[in-house]
Parts: structure tokens; sequence; C-alpha cells
């Protein structure tokens, strides 16, 4: 969240799928031991630097460090080296930061990922007097919403927070949480959250997201969990932004969005399936190509997109498990294959695609290969891929 110019700039905050991962005790010994490599390599080609012919080293101690043997010392012996810094992809679940170049929080999804944007937040508004966050929300899985009553900017009063999404989606942000409709189900109180709304001070505002010719609005009085409805397809503007939902696949309703800001085009499209059934009159299979088609439209040409790429396809086939767990056929699941993900953004010649919602039964050195194998076909090709790393910015 720096001073640089910039039309959109893009925080993965969470990019994990279904549930929160961390390292294992083995994979983060492992990880160690790479920077403990990495780190002794260019000590002793330092040292070496400093040898005779022979191979000895005429000097003192404090001579090659600089000073006496301290913490301080050997900091600032450490920092002559560059070592590239670990890569983790993962962690926390779903949630996409965009900043615009006229100032507007845009937040995609309120995983795990949404408490530390939430502290970013929270810190980057700091004395602020009104402030305002949009939140976009793809669908009602727990894992994109899990994130929303850890987060700081949901306890202060300055803050109003405005969340777009299907009805679904607003449901399950207020069904422990009564946030938009001021009343939580007796039989839900304290279940889940000991919070409610009492205790979450930010003024909360909901816009349902909503097919109006398929599906219109009841005609039954107040909507008191939708505060306001807008029609699907019709483009959302917050201050010069465009952002457009559309529908994609997946077993629970799921909106994908197209964000235009200063010629600059972002998709985030999370929680996608692109069906790979083998009856093709089945109606879920129809609808899954139909999706895919109008995600084609509207990431063509896109110079960003992140995308739910969760399995290979020998994995979605059941041929061949994901870490330690079995193979098993993943059709249904919702998920997309990392192999059809490249070929649709090959085809529509997207920029940069950020592969996410990663499995969470994929350990970390397998992400890493998958990463480095994304790269080569990056540079063969001349358009990017990358597995999405938490933590990373990418500014557009
Ligand atoms: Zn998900
Ligand atoms: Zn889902």
């Amino acid at each position: 969240m720096g001073d640089e110019c910039f039309n959109l700039k893009i925080h993965l905050y969470g990019v994990q799928g279904s549930g929160s991962v961390f390292p294992s005790r083995r994979e983060r010994l492992a990880l160690q031991e790479l920077m403990d490599i990495r780190l002794l390599e260019q000590v002793f080609a330092d040292l070496s630097k400093r040898a005779s012919p022979d191979g000895r080293i005429g000097c003192t101690l404090e001579e090659i460090l600089g000073g006496k043997v301290s913490r301080q010392v050997l900091r600032s012996y450490r920092q002559r080296f560059e070592i590239e810094e670990a890569r983790v992809y993962g962690g926390w679940t779903t949630c996409v930061h965009v900043e615009t170049g006229d100032g507007c929080d845009l937040v995609f999804d309120c995983g795990s990922g949404f408490r530390n944007c939430a502290v970013d937040l929270q810190q980057k508004w700091a004395a602020a007097p009104r402030r305002d966050l949009f939140i976009f929300g793809s669908h009602s899985h727990f894992d994109h919403t899990e994130g929303f009553d850890q987060a700081a900017v949901c306890f202060d009063p300055r803050n109003h927070i405005h969340v777009y999404g299907n009805r679904q989606y607003l449901r399950a942000l207020d069904q422990n949480l009564g946030i938009f409709t001021h009343q939580v189900d007796a039989s839900l109180l304290g279940v889940q959250t000991p919070l409610r709304y009492e205790l979450m001070p930010a003024r909360f505002e909901s816009c349902e997201i909503r097919d109006m010719e398929r599906n219109p609005p009841p005609d039954d009085g107040e909507d008191r969990l939708a505060h306001s409805c807008h029609p699907l397809w019709e483009p959302i503007r917050i201050g010069a932004t465009k952002i457009t939902a559309f529908e994609v696949f997946h077993p629970a309703p799921c909106l994908a969005y197209r964000i235009e800001h200063g010629g600059k085009t972002l998709v985030f499209c999370t929680d996608h399936e692109l069906r790979h059934g083998d009856q093709p009159d089945d109606p879920r299979q129809q609808a899954s190509l139909q999706a895919e088609e109008r995600l084609g439209q509207k990431v063509h040409g896109a110079d960003a997109l992140y995308r739910d790429g969760q399995f290979f396809r020998a994995e979605y086939d059941g041929y061949q498990g994901i870490g330690l767990s079995g193979g098993v056929p993943r059709l249904d699941w919702g998920h997309s294959c990392i192999e059809d993900v490249v070929d649709m953004a090959e085809m529509c010649a997207v920029k940069a695609t950020y592969i996410g919602h990663h499995d969470p039964n994929r350990d970390w050195s397998e992400r890493n290969w998958i990463d480095e194998t994304l790269k080569r076909r990056s540079d063969h090709t001349g358009l990017r891929f990358e597995l999405a790393r938490a933590e990373s910015v990418i500014t557009l």
C-alpha cells in the first residue's frame, strides 16, 4: 500500500482452497535446510575469495566479519548476501484486496486471509474519519466467508462496509451475526461464533447481485437481508472503477468479477469447474460449458487473472491422489484443472494468470515444482503463469 502510481494494485492475502493449511514440521525443516544451504554456499564463496592458491585463509575472524562476533556484527555480515525469499503458496483461504488508482479499497472474498487484510486496511486508514470498504463475495462456502468475524475492520465504528454478493453470500455472512438483518435465529445464536451485530460497531450495508430477469425480487415489502439490489450483468461503479459480476459453475451459486480501471483489467474467478463428465446431455455439463464460455469472454485480453486451478486432470479423474490423499474422482467438486486454466488463458491471450485455490492436501515442495513448471510455460508463450503466492502484490 505505497505511494507509487498504479491503476489497480492487487494484494493476494489468501489463495488457499477449501481450508487454511500451513507447512508441516517436516516441510518447515526441509525449507529451513534449503535456506541454510543457500546461505552457507554464499558464505563459503565469500571466504574462498580470501584464500591463497593453496586454499588457506590468512586472516582473522574479525577481519572476515568486520568486528568481534556479536549478533549485530553477524547480522550485518549476513546482509552482504542476497538469499531468495522462501516462497509460500497458500496458507490462508481466499481473500484478494484491490486498491484502485483513485483510492478505493475493494476486497474479493472474506476467507481467513481477510484477517491480515483488515489489519493492513486499519493501518492504511489510520486517522481517516470515515472509511469505506467494498466487499465482493463469490459464494457462500465457508472458505470464502470464515475470516469475516475476525476482521478488525468490523470493530471500528468509523468504518462503512458495503457488501456485494449473491443472496447466499449475504445470508452466509448474516445468519450467525445478524449484521444486515439485526436479528439472529435463537437456535443459531452463539453456536458458531460468540459474536453478533451488537458487538460489531462498523456500519454494514448489503447489496444483492441478482439476475432480475430469471429471478425478479419478490414484491412483499422490506427486504432485511438485502438493503438494495443490483442487476447481474450491469456494471457496478465504485469511483472510476467498473466491476462486472458474472456467474460461474460451482455446487453453490457463485459469482466471478471483471474489474476495470484506467484501461487495466483484472478478472477474479475462484471456485469454477470446467466439468469433464461423460454425459453431454447432463444439464450440469451444459451449464458448466456455458459458464466456461462466459468466463472466456470476460477474461479475453485481461492484464491479470486470478483463477481457481485446484487439480491436475489426472487428479480430477481420480487416477492420482494429491499428497497423501488417495485417488478419488473429483467430478462436481466445483474446481478446475490447471491444464484447462492454462489452455483458456493462452486462447484468450491473458497477460498474467495467477492460479490459486490450492488443494489443502498438496504439499509444499509440490507447490514449488508446479510453479517452476508454470514459469517454463510462461517463457515459452510470452504470457505469464504463476502459482498464486500468499502476500504477493501485483501492480497494473
Ligand atoms: Zn472455495
Ligand atoms: Zn466453493
